[in-house]
């Protein structure tokens, strides 16, 4: 049976979603007894105490849950002084995402984006049928006046993930502002903050724009400051009619029980929460002031990863890292060539990373046909 010719066209232009090395795939390859992991933007101190603590009180398991959860949409949206009735809930923010795109985008729509951005983006834009409008970034950050110029009359939506996934960088807040409000009232608005968290102070708030623009809907996740990547557990907030439709088209049940339990666990968990977001600072500090010394760019990092330049192919310098025991994500498969995105590790993963990069180094620029 020819399977390839049933499938809907635009599921023939698609590739499997490729996620980081595993620590099981990079023992294998190269033997290896121990693996540092900072590939997957991953929290390195682990999940929230009391998010695994509250999903061990777990009963039930033969019903099925109450699909509404209410107390923890209050829970999520009240502190920003939204409702429940703004307040969507996924199967991580990636199925937010989705549903955005089964709700509003379909074929002969166009959806503006940065390049290099989350690959998810131009694959929900390509599955729906649509098209991707890849703009590519200025800097290593979302050119937004170039967005905006890139919008025509089948705009359906602008995508912006702030901060930007691969690179690590987040917009003006002023820029972004008048963004917005220059953006056409029918061009629908997402905001991908899925590190909002980490972001310094003066940051955009994708919440603010729910409130003040029609049209916006704006994702956060559990994945990452929580520490929470398996359970899967991701939430959006948008107005009421938007809310209203992403849920005609949410697969019933779509948060589990235990993913329920974490997320109310986790919001108790603010020891958990700043105790991450102190030791991101300071790791960021510190990598910032080593990749200075060794003579490495690395784009601003507004998150819990840095992405930066090496001086030979992407690949290249991925598999030497691996083969040190040290697994991050080669720019090569996000878009970002000569580029590692490198997650944000505990203070003796940071330091074991710039000792393999400093011993990889003279290798590297020996190799190089001109300095980078
Ligand atoms: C990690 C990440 C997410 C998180 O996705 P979940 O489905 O919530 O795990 C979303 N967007 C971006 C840009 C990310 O890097």
């Amino acid at each position: 049976m020819d399977y390839v010719s049933l499938a809907r066209p635009p599921v023939r232009l698609l590739h499997p979603y490729s996620a980081g090395t595993t620590i099981e795939g990079a023992k294998r390859r190269f033997d290896l007894a121990r693996v540092i992991k900072l590939s997957s933007n991953e929290n390195p101190r682990g999940s929230s105490p009391k998010a695994l603590a509250a999903m061990a009180t777990l009963t039930d398991a033969h019903l099925y849950a109450d699909d509404d959860h209410r107390e923890l949409r209050a829970r999520l949206s009240e502190p920003h002084g939204l409702r429940i009735e703004n307040t969507i809930l996924g199967h991580g923010s990636n199925e937010i995402l989705l549903m955005f795109f089964l709700t509003f985008v379909g074929p002969g729509d166009e959806v503006v984006m940065a390049d290099p951005t989350f690959s998810l983006f131009p694959a929900d834009a390509i599955e729906t049928g649509a098209t991707p409008v890849r703009v590519p970034l200025r800097d290593g950050v979302h050119d937004l006046d170039a967005m905006l110029a890139a919008v025509t009359p089948r705009t359906k939506a602008a995508i912006v993930c702030d901060p930007n996934n691969p690179t690590a960088t987040c917009v003006d807040p002023e820029a972004f502002s008048r963004f917005a409000s220059e953006l056409p009232p029918d061009v629908l608005l997402f905001i991908d903050q899925a590190y909002r968290e980490y972001m310094p102070a003066k940051s955009v708030e994708g919440i603010d724009y729910v409130k003040s623009r029609r049209g916006t809907l704006v994702t956060r996740t559990m994945s990452k400051l929580y520490g929470l990547a398996s359970v899967r557990f991701g939430y959006g907030f948008g107005d009421e009619g938007m809310i209203d439709l992403l849920q005609r088209v949410r697969v019933p049940f779509n948060v589990s029980s235990p993913a329920a339990l974490a997320a109310l666990g986790a919001l108790d968990d603010d020891a958990f929460r700043t105790a991450t977001i102190a030791m991101n600072d300071e790791g960021k500090a510190y990598l910032s002031a080593e990749l200075r010394r060794l003579g490495m760019f690395a784009y601003p990092s507004a998150a819990n990863f840095v992405a930066v330049r090496v001086p030979v192919a992407a690949e290249a310098a991925y598999t030497d890292l691996l083969r040190r025991g040290i697994v991050v994500r080669s720019g090569d498969q996000l878009g970002l060539p000569n580029f590692l995105r490198i997650t944000i590790g505990l203070p003796e993963e940071n330091r074991e990373l710039i000792a393999a990069l400093e011993a990889e180094l003279p290798a590297w620029r020996e190799r190089a046909p001109v300095p980078a």
